[in-house]
């Protein structure tokens, strides 16, 4: 894999204190002494946090001191910690001591360079918009950055200089729907190619785990598309990284569960996209069958005029559930009675959803023929099937129009959600299907199931991530809301370990990870990707600052002790 890597060149490292620093550190250290303080940031024209009207530095004495030499072009502020330590899962809620909404990368070094060098045990997480589910952009009484106060999209439909790939280059912060809009907007014609499902998610963020979506089985995750990243690493070092340029931490970054530096900002390729889309869903009852032609579709790649741009699958339960009964499948829900069904339809269906993408000019004879002669190989039940036609943003929008617009009118988007995704070996499926689908589920559910295959030669084996040894695995993901009319978070989460324990006998992995303990991290990596994860910190994040709410490597580390262990 890789593309052209004249995309990266190493820029500056750190920019030393000033003597004016130096000069606030001495009055600020006078005035440090008493229980409570605020914490300037000097310097002519930059904001800073007045010591009389600021909240207070809840921190140690020499962390205040540390903080009050940052020189800024955001703010640091202590009000309102409790919204930093908020994420979409609802589960844990470790409020910062302090937020940083910075306006430059040099903010964001400035800060960690502060903190490396302050004595304290300060950890410090970047932070999206906070759609992780246990906790993982949280820092507790450290410091959060709030990425999204640094924004920047930049569209270049011909490459620059350096490159010459098109590409998009986003500030970390900016969420993939924005990314989204600017390319569609400023280069007609082209996107990125590799998406999530939802498009509200941070470029750090996704960048930061994988990025898997429908499109993942062709183009890779959205980690296997990036061209160049800059990074704020633990040492406080602003380094432009790429294939060919400081590549060790560009593919460290990539997948690197935030643990070796904070992008500041990403090259993403783009490449052509449709205008419109045909969007299809087909219903299946033999999990095989299913399986076969989903597998079938992802494989047949050679002539991209038989590939379709987009391959998902769900596990749908057989009844009216309107969230994931089959009543949910059709484009209208009175598109489809019980009747249609198959008699002898066990507790679960299956859904297969596809997409074809063109544009206005083609539409006619021509399409209707490729999108039927597409279709004929395929073994859905016939009368299942139901496709619209939407615009391309439409269909890549889909999750906020479809899901999260009602789940906020019916206040479902605010209940925890103590989701859990997984790559299941492709060789193990059915036996996943046979003891967790049509077993553990046999009635209801309370939120959709996904399960897709991808091609693991999409994906870069020198990113970070942990996928399963084997050619094709699936994405399942079981994403189920904690409502007051089910299940309790409890039991949920109970059911999470479970499905978790035969994943992982059946040799799969966790997608966005969560582990307690050092011995299950070991295991998920395997030996030799723990190894490489555990050099990468002491050469990237050596004091382990940056994002504690992984739960991977603790403050301070004793590496010797560690690199013993291994
Ligand atoms: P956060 O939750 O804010 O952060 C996640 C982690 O990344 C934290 O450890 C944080 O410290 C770190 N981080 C954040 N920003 C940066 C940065 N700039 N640099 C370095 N580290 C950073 N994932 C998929 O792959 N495919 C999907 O289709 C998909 N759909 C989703 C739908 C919904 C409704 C939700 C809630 C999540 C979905 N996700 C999906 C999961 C998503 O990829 C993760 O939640 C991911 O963490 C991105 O969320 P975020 O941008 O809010 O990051």
């Amino acid at each position: 894999m890789g593309h052209p890597s004249s995309c990266g060149r190493l820029v500056s490292t750190c920019s030393w204190l000033t003597i004016r620093s130096v000069l606030v550190l001495l009055l600020l250290a006078s005035h440090c002494g008493s229980e409570t303080r605020g914490v300037q940031a000097a310097a002519d024209g930059d904001k800073f946090i007045d010591a009389h009207s600021a909240p207070a530095c809840v921190l140690q004495d020499v962390a205040c001191t540390a903080l009050g030499l940052l020189k800024l072009k955001g703010y640091l502020s202590f009000h309102d910690t409790s919204a930093a330590a908020r994420d979409f899962g609802l589960i844990k809620h470790l409020p910062p001591a302090a937020v940083l909404y910075p306006n430059s990368v040099e903010d964001v070094a400035a800060l960690i360079r502060a903190v490396g060098s302050s004595s304290t045990n300060l950890t410090v997480a970047a932070k999206g918009p906070g759609h992780s589910i246990n906790g993982q952009a949280q820092a507790d009484k450290g410091i959060v950055i709030e990425m999204s106060s640094m924004r920047g999209i930049k569209v270049m439909p011909h490459g620059d200089d350096d490159c010459a790939l098109p590409f998009v280059e986003a500030s970390g912060g900016e969420l993939w729907v924005d990314v989204l809009e600017a390319t569609l907007k400023e280069a007609p014609g082209l996107a990125p190619n590799s998406w999530t499902d939802y498009l509200y998610l941070s470029v750090g963020g996704t960048l930061s785990n994988a990025g898997v979506s429908g499109q993942t089985f062709r183009h890779g995750p959205q980690i296997s598309n990036v061209l160049q990243l800059e990074v704020v690493t633990g040492k406080g070092e602003i380094v432009i990284c790429s294939p060919s340029k400081q590549s060790e931490l560009f593919y460290a970054v990539l997948g690197g569960l935030g643990q070796f530096g904070i992008i500041t900002k990403a090259r993403i390729i783009i490449e052509p996209a449709p205008e419109k889309v045909r969007w299809m869903r087909a219903m299946y009852s033999d999990f095989e069958v299913f399986k076969k032609d989903q597998e079938m579709l992802i494989s047949a790649m050679q002539d991209p005029l038989l590939t379709f741009d987009f391959i998902e699958g769900f596990v749908v339960m057989n009844n009216e559930d309107p969230t994931n009964g089959w009543k949910s499948v059709p484009f209208s829900p009175d598109q489809i009675t019980a009747s249609m069904l198959p008699p002898d339809a066990s507790s679960v269906l299956y859904l297969l959803e596809i997409t074809l993408g063109y544009n206005l000019v083609d539409v006619g004879p021509v399409l209707e023929e490729r999108v039927e002669k597409m279709l004929a190989p395929l073994n859905y039940i016939r009368s299942l099937m139901f496709s619209t036609d939407v615009s391309y943003f439409k269909f890549l929008n889909r999750i906020y129009d479809l899901v999260e617009v009602r789940s906020r009118a019916l206040k479902l988007w605010d209940a925890p959600h103590p989701w859990l995704n997984l790559f299941v070996p492709a060789s193990s499926i059915t036996t996943f299907d046979s003891l967790i689908f049509k077993e553990l589920f046999p009635v209801e559910f309370g939120g959709p199931i996904l399960v897709y295959p991808v091609n693991r030669d999409k994906w870069d084996s020198r990113a970070a991530t942990v996928v399963p040894d084997e050619e094709v695995f699936y994405l399942v993901a079981f994403l189920r809301n904690a409502l007051p009319s089910g299940p309790g978070l409890e039991s949920i989460l109970e059911d999470n370990a479970r499905i978790l324990s035969i994943c992982e006998q059946l040799r799969g992995k966790q997608y966005l990870p969560r582990y307690i303990e050092e011995a299950q991290w070991k295991q998920h990596f395997g030996a030799d990707q723990w190894q490489a994860f555990v050099q990468h910190k002491q050469m990237f994040d050596p004091q382990a600052i940056l994002a504690p709410g992984q739960n991977i490597f603790p403050r301070n580390p004793d590496w010797m002790q560690l690199s013993a262990s291994i």
